[in-house]
């Protein structure tokens, strides 16, 4: 069975189509500007060398799914011959609030109920909402699959999600940590396992998501029990442009200095934050890395603050699970950046977590990259999050 998987921004659309009776990937792409002047869809189909390429007026997210169905019919750049071909599509959808705890095949009553979710997730969850009903009404009679980045945290114990604030805030808005990511910590977690070759049910594994947005969760026998993102994504780890988890009492002292009101502090929270905001050169680690190397101490500080803050959550959840059998590293920072990584591990050898420095000289592959005397293993795990929903979506429609 043939699966697409998409996975929609507010103005950019991503999509895989894989083959699941063999988890190949069988083409890929994206479109960005939609509903903007200079709408593109670049598509690339696997072994195939050159992109196709398509400039034209996209208005909509109808529009640009219009497209990619086109590219996919495509009789060069194509995998199917018509669209009946593909057996179910796999949404990403970020925030599914405490709805789901799992993937979902999409009906009338999941819509409403993300739609209940918007106001958790409003920069998220809309366009993800718009994707599924522009391939509903495209493909209306394919089933359709919910994957979110929620649903894995969601077996987090209420001491790991309820915030010390008063308890109606919690049972009226549902404000608690939700958590993000979830779909990649679940993958790397999992094979995590597979490569150790040990049931996950015996394992205590930390993974680290470090790339533009970052987290890490604390994963006891499979579960996780906690993560660092919280009610929304700007909480826990500094990350490229956020500020990570701060004293909350310095918006309103923002506020009132620079005569801004909170909406905009934390848009200086989200936007201008992390990285970019300490080293004041970019949210990027490989221009912070080149800037490290001509001197610059503010790149050189802003590391080290992001290394801090993820050696602070694996110290936290080593304590909460009582020790640590494996640290995984993932995302385009985990996946790429040697010395960051280095960085972290630094000095965690009395908690037997030794990093092995020509093992971890690898990029964006599969690997151990512990010390062989080391209690815990580190691995370097490429995430694949839309494996994971092309499997979500196959086993629940197959
Ligand atoms: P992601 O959000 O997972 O796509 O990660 C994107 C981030 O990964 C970029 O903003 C970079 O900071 C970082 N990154 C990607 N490639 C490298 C690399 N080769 N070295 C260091 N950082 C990298």
């Amino acid at each position: 069975m043939k699966v697409l998987v998409i996975n929609c921004g507010s103005s950019s659309l991503k999509y895989q189509v894989l083959d699941m009776t063999s988890e190949t990937l069988l083409a890929k792409g994206l479109v960005e500007r939609i509903g903007l002047d200079g709408s593109v869809l670049k598509h690339e189909k696997t072994n195939v060398e050159d992109k196709f390429i398509q400039e034209t007026a996209m208005a909509d997210h109808k529009e640009a799914i219009a497209n990619v169905m086109a590219a996919l019919v495509d009789p060069v750049y194509g995998v199917v011959k018509s669209m009946d071909e593909i057996g179910a599509v796999g949404h990403r959808v970020v925030h599914a609030g405490e709805k789901y705890a799992a993937s979902v095949i999409i009906d009338d009553a999941v819509i409403a109920a993300l739609e209940e979710c918007v106001e958790l997730a409003p920069l998220h969850n809309p366009p993800n909402l718009l994707g599924i009903a522009a391939c509903r009404e495209l493909m209306p009679k394919t089933p359709m699959v919910a994957v979110f980045d929620t649903a894995f945290h969601q077996t987090m114990p209420p001491e790991s999600y309820i915030y010390a604030i008063p308890y109606e805030y919690y049972t009226k808005y549902g404000i608690r940590r939700y958590g993000f990511h979830g779909t990649s910590h679940k993958y790397v977690a999992e094979r995590a396992a597979y490569m150790l070759g040990v049931n996950i049910e015996d394992l205590k594994i930390i993974t680290c998501h470090l790339g533009n947005g970052a987290s890490v969760s604390a994963i006891k026998r499979g579960k996780c029990i906690d993560t660092s993102m919280g009610f929304t994504p700007l909480a826990g780890l500094a990350m490229g442009t956020r500020s990570g988890d701060i004293d909350p009492a310095i918006i309103s002292f923002i506020a009132d200095k620079d005569g801004i009101n909170a909406d905009e502090v934390l848009n200086i929270l989200n936007k201008k934050s992390g990285m970019l905001g300490v080293s004041g050169i970019s949210s990027d680690f490989r221009d912070i890395a080149e800037a490290i190397g001509d001197g610059d101490q503010r790149a050189a500080l802003a590391l080290q603050v992001f290394a801090h803050s993820v050696r602070f959550y694996i110290g936290a959840y080593i304590a909460e699970m009582n020790g640590v059998d494996a640290i995984v590293f993932t995302a385009g920072v985990g996946e790429n950046d040697i010395n960051t990584r280095d960085i972290i591990c630094n000095e965690l050898g009395n908690l037997g977590i030794k990093l092995d420095l020509v093992k971890n000289k690898v990029r964006g592959k599969e690997a151990v990259i512990s010390r062989d005397d080391s209690k815990v293993a580190i691995l370097l795990i490429p995430t694949n999050e839309e494996l994971v929903i092309a499997r979500d979506t196959y086993e629940l429609t197959k």
